[in-house]
């Protein structure tokens, strides 16, 4: 989780043409290790070149999604968030009151989604699990 993808090299790898914009967008998507929306993406990027636009990263994370490097959530506010496409499945859990989201595997989930989805005569080649929750100790 959270492994830096380098989303500069995977452009490449995919032909897409890459930009100085769209390599600076790249590189702050990498190096991100939460799950940014737009104007977050867009804050981080004018702060290393004022010049990128907002259309310029909706743009770019847009083009970005359809080649299949990055993965777009979203985690109850109506608000896209975005992270690099990764080979390593992981699940949300996201804090209600402070928006924090949460990573995590459970192997006992995987295998149960798994049964379900045999259970219905399926095969499972995709997931998504958000789980929304309280902390257990705050205000304590
Ligand atoms: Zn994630």
């Amino acid at each position: 989780m959270h492994r830096r993808i380098d989303i500069e090299a995977l452009c490449a790898a995919k032909g897409l043409r890459i930009t100085d914009q769209r390599r600076t967008i790249a590189q702050i998507l990498s190096d991100a290790e939460d799950h940014p929306d737009v104007e977050t993406l867009h804050e981080r990027a004018a702060a290393v070149d004022p010049r990128i636009s907002i259309a310029t990263v909706y743009r770019t994370v847009r083009l970005f999604e359809e080649a299949g490097i990055l993965e777009r959530h979203e985690f109850g506010d109506g608000r896209a968030r975005y992270e690099a496409a990764s080979d390593e499945h992981h699940d949300h859990l996201i804090d209600v009151e402070t928006g924090k989201v949460i990573e995590f595997v459970d192997d006992e989930l995987e295998a149960l989604q798994r049964r379900i989805a045999q259970k219905l005569g399926f095969r499972l080649v995709d997931h998504r699990m958000e789980l929304f929750g309280v902390a257990l100790d705050r205000n304590r």
